[in-house]
């Protein structure tokens, strides 16, 4: 299949369900950890990474379908072409081990390891979704639309439904962790 043709309704079904769970996830990440990473002055960034979102057709539709078009200076090596001055700009379609990224320093921030487990399963969701996508391989390696087809599809569609209620579960707890729990221990 490609982008456009035979079986594009599922497609944009699929897309529009994956953007949310990554929306949803970008946002806890964002809350729970956006003042450790705001407070970093190092670099875990890498153009290869953010290329991921260009070479790979279905992160790259999902870039074009829903990321705000931003346009990205793809060349560029360093900085990275996503990183902007508040973080990625890439709003739909970010190379899923980008999220599940958790340094050392945004661990220590969470004072329980209750707490941190459940922050990196819940960074973990979109890398986990992606598993086995084209056989063994991952979501991420693939390179063409042709390894993107409708069954492969109807079961990322599963597993992105089992993310999102995987989500919820893990958003509510780390919504109980009080906040005295979180960004008291910070070390670089
Ligand atoms: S977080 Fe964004 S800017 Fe950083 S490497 Fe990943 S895609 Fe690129």
């Amino acid at each position: 299949m490609d982008g456009t043709g035979e079986g594009g309704a599922l497609l944009m079904q699929v897309a529009r369900r994956y953007v949310a769970l990554e929306k949803a996830i970008r946002e806890d990440i964002d809350r729970f950890v956006g003042p450790v990473c705001a407070q970093c002055k190092r670099v875990c960034c890498k153009a290869s990474y953010c290329r991921n979102t260009l070479l790979n057709p279905w992160y790259h539709y999902l870039f074009e379908q829903f990321g705000d078009a931003i346009p990205l200076p793809w060349e560029r090596r360093d900085p990275p072409p996503g990183l902007g001055p508040n973080g990625c700009l890439i709003r739909a379609g970010r190379y899923a081990y980008c999220s599940a990224y958790n340094c050392k320093a945004v661990r220590v921030s969470f004072e329980s390891e209750r707490a941190f487990k459940a922050f990196q399963e819940l960074s973990d969701l979109l890398k986990d979704v992606g598993l086995g996508f084209a056989g063994k391989r991952h979501l991420t390696d693939v390179r063409s639309w042709d390894e993107i087809t409708l069954s492969r599809l109807e079961r990322l569609d599963k597993k992105i439904k089992e993310g999102m209620e995987r989500f919820s579960e893990l958003h509510s707890l780390l919504c109980m962790v009080k906040p005295g729990d979180l960004f008291t221990r910070i070390v670089f």
